[in-house]
């Protein structure tokens, strides 16, 4: 165990300890590299922290992250506006972006109904995502929830209220992942791979 730091090198690592992914150790890595790095450098990362929370806001149609009114993705002419593809959170659209396999719209549903955890439909984006649905422009919606418990039943609930709108629904295809083995997938994961199977590639 490293040695416990004070001042303002201790309470930078104890800040640093909070974050996804970092431990002690690696905080502490981080911290010490930060003493080390030109003062410039430094600074800018502090600025941009700062603005993280002064200047990133929602966007004002599918609830990403935006720096102004509109995401850049709505903003973007190229993509194709009659597909929106239903996310929980804004990491959703950074991984399916980072894939390059879609350009379409979004829409950020805010995470997934958990009634035992007190979240009702009414406290997700979905009123305002069955308004872009009625768009006669958008003729399929993608549900793209994580496939957890609370995932398929956020889906359920969103594909009954879009019944009544003519508008094609899909689910991404789920199953094994490519470089996975069957020998390490979890039971779930190969059932779901052999009832959805299909032809071949
Ligand atoms: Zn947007």
């Amino acid at each position: 165990m490293a040695e416990k730091k004070s001042g303002p090198l201790g309470d930078l690592i104890e800040e640093l300890c909070r974050l996804p992914g970092l431990g002690a150790r690696s905080a502490e890595r981080v911290a010490l590299h930060l003493l080390d790095a030109p003062n410039e450098q430094v600074l800018k990362l502090a600025e941009n922290i700062g603005k993280l929370k002064t200047s990133i806001r929602q966007c004002s149609v599918c609830f990403n992250l935006a720096q102004g009114d509109l995401c850049l993705i709505c903003q973007d002419d190229s993509r194709d506006r009659s597909v929106i593809c239903v996310v929980e959170l804004p990491k959703d659209v950074m991984g399916i972006e980072g894939s390059g396999a879609y350009k379409g719209l979004y829409h950020v549903l805010g995470g997934h109904i958990a009634p035992l955890e007190g979240i009702g439909p009414d406290k997700l984006n979905i009123d305002s995502l069955i308004g872009r649905a009625r768009d006669t422009k958008v003729k399929e919606i993608i549900l793209a929830m994580n496939p957890t418990i609370e995932g398929d039943g956020t889906a359920l609930h969103i594909s009954s209220l879009l019944e009544p709108i003519k508008v094609k629904i899909t689910r991404p295809a789920r199953g094994l992942a490519s470089g996975a083995t069957i020998e390490f997938s979890s039971k779930d994961t190969i059932a779901e791979a052999i009832t959805g199977r299909g032809p071949l590639p």
